[in-house]
């Protein structure tokens, strides 16, 4: 569905995606192994504006994790519309500086612009909140003109778009199989209130939904590519926000994988108390999903209570991973440092808690308050935010000494990436969550592209993991151990999964990458879109 405004005058709109900043979350690093992967995920927020324009306005989009935007893409348009995440916004200035060197006008919405407009300045047009009247209006004001305001103009969205009425995102604009997942939205906001999360001021504690035709629709639209990504993640903020509709919604998709060969694979994220549901974990797992990201925070109990996050203890965490890894899911798992209830033993029972989960993928960040949270406004009162160009890697005044919490982010990183742990946590899987998954027809997947991309990772992984690297024991270890239980997939999942991350971990321990990879705080369903964090 285009916007159904009546529109007078034509209007090229140069739709750019800024490149991320390196994190965990990104796989950055895997590109190098696979073929002709330059990108992690399509941008959902800016491809469903580009779908959503005036069906007369020729769209150009520019993705540049993929390719800079060039001086002939911005001398062709009459607007630049840019969005991204906070970890982006010195990108999102960079674009606005060369379009407005080229002489055109810039809009910018999504996540970090709606958490925090006073941010950026240099646009002449800022879209607050989700697709809804405030786009509405900013394309009535873009077809009256595209002369640059006089002063900033802002428009903000008080009614959305319901999700049922979203358009497919404009998947024809780009290439899929440059990326290394797909995206799709099912839902929009989330019912908890973690005191850190932005989600339930941004986008509601009332989950709102597409519907199923809608989500077989996109993944029609994705195959109908030639090559297209094999895993495709739901970047809902929890994908049991609500519950009777992830129930209702699962057959849609078992159906569509079963009519078309089982040719795709999922991942989303959820709260742990997913591992409460026991007839949605069976339908995931016909379902074919392959990984759920657990906003896990801390293996603490009190400071989950601290965070408002008890959701995450209503059962014990041990028993509940174990849980969600019989049905198959591989638990990613988000864990915040630097909480005020942190004390001396945090670092033990974190480094315990890594061993005993045996989880593979932690992504351990430095707490950062985010405006439009709880936490915000209590450090505010408090007198402790910081301001972000004090260089330092959190904008938070720890309780503990900040050298000591970034000291102990360092060691608890060397501990988790340390090739040997995480590859034998990666052979843990094999038995206690890969074996567990439902075996699908290949048929879906027996395609030139797939067969190509596969030998290509294949390969590098041989060479790059399982000859060049230090870990190159480790590696086969555990690959050894796959191999024997027939799980092939398995080995280039952990080959390309470890080689990203002790790459990675390695250039962050050497002072390479910083310690707060909060801001890679993924969002959907605005003009914005993000890499994998951490909302459930
Ligand atoms: S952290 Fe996750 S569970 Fe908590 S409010 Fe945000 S999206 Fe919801």
């Amino acid at each position: 569905m285009h916007c159904s405004l009546p529109i007078s005058s034509e209007r090229r709109v140069l739709c750019v995606f800024p490149a991320y900043t390196p994190s965990f979350g990104t796989f950055a690093h895997a590109f190098r192994l696979m073929y002709r992967v330059r990108a992690f995920m399509p941008p959902q927020g800016l491809l469903l504006i580009a779908a959503y324009l005036p069906a007369s306005w020729p769209v150009r989009f520019i993705d540049e994790n993929i390719a800079p935007a060039r001086a002939a893409d911005f001398a062709w348009a009459d607007i630049v519309m840019v969005s991204g995440m906070h970890i982006q916004a010195p990108q999102m200035r960079d674009i606005a500086a060369r379009a407005k060197a080229a002489g055109k006008v810039t809009v910018l919405g999504g996540a970090s612009v709606s958490g925090a407009p006073e941010l950026y300045p240099d646009f002449d047009y800022l879209h607050i909140g989700e697709i809804g009247d405030a786009t509405d209006r900013l394309i009535a004001c873009l077809d009256d003109s595209v002369a640059a305001p006089a002063a900033q103009r802002r428009f903000e969205t008080n009614e959305r778009l319901p999700l049922s009425d979203f358009p497919l995102p404009a998947y024809d604009l780009i290439r899929l199989g440059r990326y290394l997942i797909g995206s799709l939205q099912f839902s929009s906001g989330c019912p908890y209130r973690c005191e850190f999360c932005d989600i339930p001021a941004l986008y509601g504690r009332q989950p709102r939904l597409k519907t199923p035709e809608q989500i077989t629709a996109e993944l029609d639209a994705m195959m109908a590519q030639a090559s297209h990504p094999p895993v495709v993640y739901f970047v809902d903020d929890n994908f049991i926000g609500n519950r009777k509709a992830a129930r209702e919604m699962l057959p849609h998709l078992i159906a569509w994988q079963r009519k078309h060969g089982y040719p795709l694979q999922f991942a989303c994220e959820a709260t742990l108390n997913l591992a409460k549901q026991p007839e949605i974990l069976a339908l995931m797992r016909e379902a074919q999903f392959l990984t759920v990201f657990v906003g896990i925070e801390t293996p603490d109990a009190d400071a989950l209570k601290a965070m408002r996050k008890e959701h995450n203890a209503t059962l014990p965490m041990m028993e509940a991973i174990k849980t969600l890894n019989s049905y198959g899911l591989e638990v990613t798992s988000g864990i915040i440092l630097g909480l005020d209830t942190d004390t001396a033993d945090s670092e033990s029972r974190l480094k315990d808690f890594i061993d005993i989960s045996a989880i593979p993928i932690l992504t351990i960040n430095l707490l950062q308050a985010l405006p439009r949270t709880p936490l915000w406004d209590r450090l505010k009162r408090d007198g402790r935010l910081i301001a972000d160009d004090s260089g330092l890697e959190s904008n938070v005044r720890f309780l503990r000494p900040y050298d000591e919490v970034v000291a102990t982010w360092r060691r608890c990183i060397a501990y988790a990436y340390d090739p040997e742990r995480l590859l034998a946590r990666f052979a843990h899987q094999v038995d206690a969550t890969y074996a567990n998954r439902m075996i699908a027809p290949a048929r879906g997947k027996l395609t030139i592209p797939n067969l190509r991309a596969a030998l290509v990772l294949a390969f590098n992984i041989a060479l790059r993991v399982g000859l060049l690297s230090d870990y190159r024991r480790p590696f086969w270890r555990a690959a050894r151990h796959a191999f024997r239980r027939g799980q092939i997939d398995a080995v280039l999942g952990i080959g390309f999964v470890a080689y990203h991350l002790i790459e990675f971990s390695r250039e962050a321990l050497r002072g390479d990458q910083n310690a707060s990879f909060y801001s890679t705080h993924r969002r959907e369903g605005t003009l914005g879109s993000e890499p994998l964090r951490k909302s459930a």
